[in-house]
C-alpha cells in the first residue's frame, strides 16, 4: 500500500506543488491522476519513487517512509518499483538491449540471469526482434515499449507512468494503454498521470483529480 500523510511540497524558491495530500493507494490498484498542466501529478509520483523528498508529510510505500529512507533502503524500493517518467530518456548509442539491461546492471544482477529476464521483459512488451536494434531506428510507439520493458524488467509489484502517451498518436496511445493495462490485470499496482483517463477509466480505474497541489473531493 502507499500512503500520503498530510503531504506538502515546496520546490525551493517555488510555491507549494502539493498541499496537505491525503491519498491511499491499495495494492493492485489502477489509480489515474488527473489535472491541469502545473497542478502536482509529476510531483505525487516523483514522491513515491523518493525522486524528490516531502517539505511535510510522510509518503510510505509497504510501509516504508521514502522520505527518510536510509540510503541502504533504496535499492529495495528501486526494486519494487518501476518508473516511466517523462525525463527518463532512453541511452540513443545503445542498443534495445542494453537499455533494458541497465536497471539490472544497476541491482548487481548475475549476467545470465539478467540476460534471460531482459528477454522475457522485451517479449511482455512485443518487442522480442528489437533486441539488437538501436532506439532510434524505432517509431515513439517502439521506444515507449522500450522505456516499458526497461522499467519492469525488475518485476516491480508497483509500477508508476508520468503522461506514458501523451507524444504518441491516437492509435499507439491505446496500444500502450492496453499494454499498461495488462500488467495491472497480472497484479501490479498501477499509477499513472494521464491526461486521457478513457484510456483506463472503463478498465475499472479509480480517477483521482488534482488542482493547484490539492485533491479534488
Ligand atoms: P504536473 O505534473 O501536474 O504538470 P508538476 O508536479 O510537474 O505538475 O508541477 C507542480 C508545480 O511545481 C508547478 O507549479 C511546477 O512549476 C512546480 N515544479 C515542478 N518541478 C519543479 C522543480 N524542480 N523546481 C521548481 N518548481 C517545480
Amino acid at each position: 500500500m502507499i500512503q500520503f500523510d498530510h503531504v506538502s511540497k515546496r520546490y525551493p524558491g517555488g510555491h507549494e506543488a502539493l498541499i496537505d495530500l491525503e491519498l491511499e493507494i491499495r495494492h493492485g490498484e489502477l489509480l489515474v491522476l488527473a489535472g491541469h498542466s502545473g497542478a502536482g501529478k509529476s510531483t505525487l509520483l516523483k514522491l513515491i519513487a523518493a525522486l524528490e523528498a516531502p517539505s511535510s508529510g510522510r509518503v510510505l510505500v509497504n510501509g516504508l517512509d521514502v522520505g527518510r529512507m536510509r540510503r541502504s533502503q533504496v535499492p529495495y524500493l528501486r526494486r519494487s518499483l518501476g518508473l516511466v517518467m517523462q525525463e527518463h530518456r532512453l541511452l540513443m548509442d545503445r542498443t534495445v538491449f542494453d537499455n533494458v539491461l541497465l536497471p539490472l546492471i544497476v541491482s548487481g544482477e548475475r549476467p545470465s540471469d539478467a540476460h534471460a529476464r531482459v528477454r522475457v521483459a522485451l517479449e511482455k512488451v512485443g518487442l522480442g526482434e528489437f533486441e539488437k536494434a538501436m532506439p532510434i531506428t524505432l517509431s515513439g510507439g517502439e521506444q515507449q515499449r522500450v522505456a516499458i520493458a526497461r522499467a519492469i524488467v525488475n518485476r516491480p509489484s508497483i509500477l508508476i507512468a508520468d503522461e506514458p502517451t501523451a507524444h504518441l498518436d491516437p492509435a499507439y496511445a491505446r496500444e500502450i494503454a492496453a499494454l499498461f493495462r495488462s500488467f495491472h490485470a497480472a497484479g501490479v499496482t498501477l499509477i499513472l498521470a494521464t491526461h486521457d483517463d478513457t484510456l483506463y477509466s472503463p478498465y475499472g480505474a479509480r480517477r483521482v483529480e488534482l488542482a493547484h497541489g490539492r485533491l479534488l473531493a
